[in-house]
């Protein structure tokens, strides 16, 4: 009876003890369960182990190391001092003073064209005139100028040209309100490339190319293997980007390559028109 009336007192405590127990068991045994399911903490590598790794990884091909740096510092050349003007290490072809870096394509001789207020003027009639200086990949920066009295018209208006190697022109030319073929308009890779956009300003304005060429390559038997290319900015507006040249100039043919060496004289063109130019300053490349 004694035994009856403990266990009566106590029973619900005992329920609730047990279930306590029950409940602790469980939670000890689920997370035991968990830390088991976690994977092993991965290996501690040294970092002398890693470059030794890396090392083995580099060997066999499965890692590509960045590009180091050039032994080579570029060169430190002085900016130019006005806009426009020619950094330290460019040729001066023209400073506005003479001719004394130019010859006549016809005879070889003096260029006759007419210097003036410190720009060249063709004279008509005397001809083509071309650097003494000769040379392939450039940079070329050139000004010129169509007259201001405005007479003819197409390609008869403020004609000459640019010819690099004396050879490939880029078309100098009055475009201003002028049409004529497009190949043929100023800025124009003559008969091959018409310029991007027309930025040609008024007649008697100065106007500036800046020119990068890359001369054509030729192999053992006169082949070219890699047309040369070129790139102008017309007043500072990109009229062509990098464009293949076909070959020699020509207006009443087709271009094609005739081989040469690999350096060439700037040539002006004397098509009878009164253009100027003036600050024409190159960078072999
Ligand atoms: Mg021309």
């Amino acid at each position: 009876m004694y035994l009856n009336r403990l266990m009566a007192r106590y029973r619900m405590a005992g329920i609730v003890a047990i279930a306590l127990l029950a409940g602790a068991a469980g939670s000890w045994f689920y997370t035991s369960a968990q830390q088991r399911r976690q994977p092993a903490p991965a290996p501690v590598v040294t970092p002398q182990e890693f470059q030794r790794i890396y090392g083995e990884a580099k060997k066999v091909g499965l890692v590509i190391p960045p590009f180091e740096s050039p032994a080579t510092a570029p060169k430190v050349v002085a900016a130019p001092t006005s806009p426009g003007g020619p950094p330290s290490d460019a040729v001066v072809l023209f400073d506005g003073k003479d001719l004394s870096n130019w010859s006549s394509v016809r005879t070889g001789g003096t260029a006759e064209w007419d210097v003036t207020d410190g720009y060249i003027q063709v004279k008509p009639r005397t001809g083509d005139i071309a650097s003494n200086y000769e040379f392939g990949d450039c940079q070329l920066h050139i000004e010129w100028a169509t007259p201001s009295t405005v007479k003819g018209e197409g390609q008869g208006r403020g004609n000459s040209g640019i010819f690099l190697m004396e050879r490939y022109e880029v078309q100098v030319l009055d475009s201003w309100q002028n049409p004529t073929y497009f190949h043929g308009q100023a800025a124009s890779i003559y008969k091959q490339h018409p310029p991007l956009v027309n930025v040609t300003r008024k007649p008697g304005e100065w106007q500036t190319y800046d020119i990068v060429f890359t001369a054509p390559r030729f192999d053992t038997m006169g082949k070219a293997v890699e047309n040369g290319r070129i790139t102008v900015i017309h007043n500072g507006v990109l009229v062509q980007n990098n464009v293949g040249i076909h070959g020699n100039t020509w207006h009443d043919r087709s271009p094609y390559y005739i081989a040469h060496g690999p350096r060439g004289s700037l040539k002006l063109q004397d098509h009878g028109d009164l253009v100027r130019f003036r600050n024409i300053w190159v960078r072999p490349l």
